[in-house]
């Protein structure tokens, strides 16, 4: 079963000053509407359904073609929802998100955090704990104060389980179903529990005319994000031994690897693409071969060198991926430990790390035994 997401965009709001809709509004040169759309365009959303003002239709059709499904709204919010939820099938689609058109900053974790909620309640949706005092006023003068204890600022997508939430909006009475502000409200009107998931603070509505500068300026620090890439690649040859040093995880094998340090064939490799990314030349540089201090060194010493480095100039490691090339010993049992060695020098989470293997199909010096080669690719990131 599958997850569909209904992103609602009839409206005709005036708020955000004159012009078009905002929806239809340029936001770094792309309409808001789209960018809205692009957030849910994601492996696990199965249907798109884009909900716009009758007089829209030929707009919609132009923007988007075939990639989503375009359902013409009703009078209120509301009849518009009701329109797309019961154009869905139930025997395709299980879940629902529900969204606001003029909200284009949903990232992908929070989209993840409605969707995980609902594998264990009917209802879920992202909202942020009021943390401002809350002040009642008329005519420009403070007139009472609210306490803001267990006050959220709600947002969307707003997830359900499909059933349940069509259901709600059959049974919602014409005008309460005309006045809700929100999908939750209906929801719960018609007795579902909500769960509240983490929302988040890009994921603004885009209500006032100051909403689009906001919004540039979002767009903008994303395009300065600094994304880098690294490479790195390094041999040993085998000499007289019992074990070989991988990734920090000593491997039984007949033969040991020669070299200055502990000879971990694919830490240095790593290392390298860490220096790569960031260009800083390369373990030899930050520790010369020609220094006594560093033979027989754990190579643990100079990835979390390039590490730190990293960290000191600003880049986060988004993903490591190292390739170990060679006809024995076997990796595959050793590479769980590994990926955990590697994330453990690198403080980051072991599924943005992968440790995989190849042989050389018996060709060159790695197929007659005679050393390890490695290859690895870094990602690190800096901005956004
Ligand atoms: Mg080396």
């Amino acid at each position: 079963m599958s997850i569909a997401a209904i992103i609602v965009a009839a409206g005709r709001g005036t708020r955000a000053g004159p012009g078009a809709p905002k929806q239809w509004r340029s936001l770094g040169g792309r309409p808001v509407l789209e960018r809205t759309v692009s957030c849910f365009q994601r492996a696990d959303i199965a249907r798109i359904i884009v909900v716009l003002h009758p007089d829209d239709m030929i707009t919609g059709l132009k923007l988007f073609g075939g990639r989503v499904t375009l359902v013409a709204g009703g009078e209120t919010r509301s009849g518009s929802v009701r329109n797309a939820l019961e154009s869905l099938d139930p025997k395709e689609i299980s879940k629902v998100l529900i969204h606001d058109g003029a909200r284009p900053f949903a990232d992908p974790d929070l989209i993840s955090r409605v969707i995980n909620a609902l594998d264990s309640a009917p209802a879920a949706a992202p909202a942020i704990p009021v943390t401002d005092a809350l002040w009642r006023g008329a005519e420009g003068i403070v007139s009472g104060t609210q306490a803001r204890d267990g006050l959220y600022r709600a947002q969307t997508p707003q997830g359900f389980a499909l059933q349940p939430i069509v259901d709600a909006y059959r049974a919602a009475d014409h005008a309460a179903g005309q006045l809700a502000a929100d999908d939750v409200e209906i929801a719960r009107a018609a007795g579902l529990p909500v769960t509240i998931v983490a929302g988040a603070e890009a994921n603004f509505k885009i209500t006032w005319a100051e909403d689009f500068a906001r919004g540039e300026k979002l767009i903008e620090r994303e395009r300065k994000m600094d994304i880098r890439l690294g490479n790195g690649y390094d041999v040993h040859a085998f000499t007289e031994g019992d074990a070989v040093i991988l990734c920090g995880v000593q491997v039984p094998h007949n033969k040991a690897l020669l070299g200055h340090s502990d000879a971990d064939v694919a830490m240095h490799a790593l290392t390298d693409a860490i220096y790569g990314a960031l260009a800083q030349g390369d373990i030899g540089r930050h520790f010369p071969p020609s220094d006594p201090q560093w033979k027989g060194a754990a190579s643990d010493i100079f990835l979390r060198h390039a590490g730190d480095l990293a960290r000191e100039m600003g880049f986060a490691i988004s993903n490591v991926d190292v390739t170990i090339v060679c006809e024995r010993p076997k990796i595959g049992p050793h590479a769980g430990a590994m990926m955990d060695s590697l994330a453990q020098i690198l403080q980051i989470d072991v599924t943005r790390v992968s440790v995989k293997a190849t042989t050389s199909e018996r060709l060159g010096f790695t197929g007659r035994e005679e050393g390890i080669a490695s290859i690895a690719t870094a990602t690190l990131i800096k901005g956004a």
